[in-house]
């Protein structure tokens, strides 16, 4: 049941009203050290519910410290491809519907134009792919110094693609966050363990 997880009544509606019957295994472990504020390493691959796992404790963060004026997004959630951003940014409206919280997707693929809006009005969750957030931020049109909590989903397809400067760059900007997340189909290969070492701040292992 949700409910055994601290979120707000809004949050637990949300799931009911997106099927959702019992948390997953992923679930049962990352949401209480989520939730209690830690950074997060774990080990999931697609199918296991780790979208909702981490969009949560985010919504929940977000609901338990209401924003005080207008400004830039509050939680960065980076992913390796446009499809995969676009199934994050559906489940985050999904889970966020009893809320006012606001969510808004940047890819790649898609013209300039559109995006304006989203990074002019107030988002709270900003769901990305690394290159083009990066070159909102060179040219100063998007400040991730605002970002409380960032997430990194698929982190070592991102890796294989060749972003890992980008998400350095953009962990670097995003610097004054309280929490980040990192997500991987698997922690075997030594790459994700050694680039999570710079992004990440005495995190939890876990596997599901
Ligand atoms: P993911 O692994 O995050 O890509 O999620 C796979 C699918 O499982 C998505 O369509 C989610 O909406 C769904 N899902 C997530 N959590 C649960 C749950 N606790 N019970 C049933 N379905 C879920």
């Amino acid at each position: 049941m949700f409910e055994q997880f601290d979120l707000d009544d809004k949050l637990v509606a949300a799931t009911k009203s997106a099927g959702y019957k019992k948390p997953t295994s992923i679930q049962e472990l990352v949401l209480p050290e989520a939730m209690a504020g830690k950074d997060v390493l774990a080990s999931a691959p697609t199918g296991t519910g780790k979208t909702a796992a981490f969009l949560l404790p985010c919504l929940q963060h977000l609901l338990d410290y209401p924003r005080t004026k207008p400004g830039f997004p509050r939680v960065l959630i980076l992913a390796p491809t446009r499809e995969l951003a676009t199934q994050i940014f559906e489940q985050a409206e999904q889970l966020s519907e009893f809320t006012s919280i606001k969510s808004g997707l940047i890819t790649g693929g898609v013209n300039y134009g559109s995006h304006k809006e989203i990074l002019t009005s107030t988002t709270d969750v900003l769901i990305a792919t690394p290159g083009r957030l990066l070159e909102y931020i060179e040219t100063e049109q998007f400040d991730a110094r605002e970002i409380e909590i960032l997430i990194l989903d698929e982190a070592d397809r991102m890796l294989d693609m060749g972003f890992a400067d980008n998400i350095n760059r953009i962990a670097g900007e995003a610097r004054w966050r309280k929490q980040t997340f990192l997500l991987s189909a698997t922690l075997a290969g030594a790459g994700i363990i050694r680039f999570s070492k710079d992004i990440l701040n005495e995190p939890v292992f876990l596997e599901s």
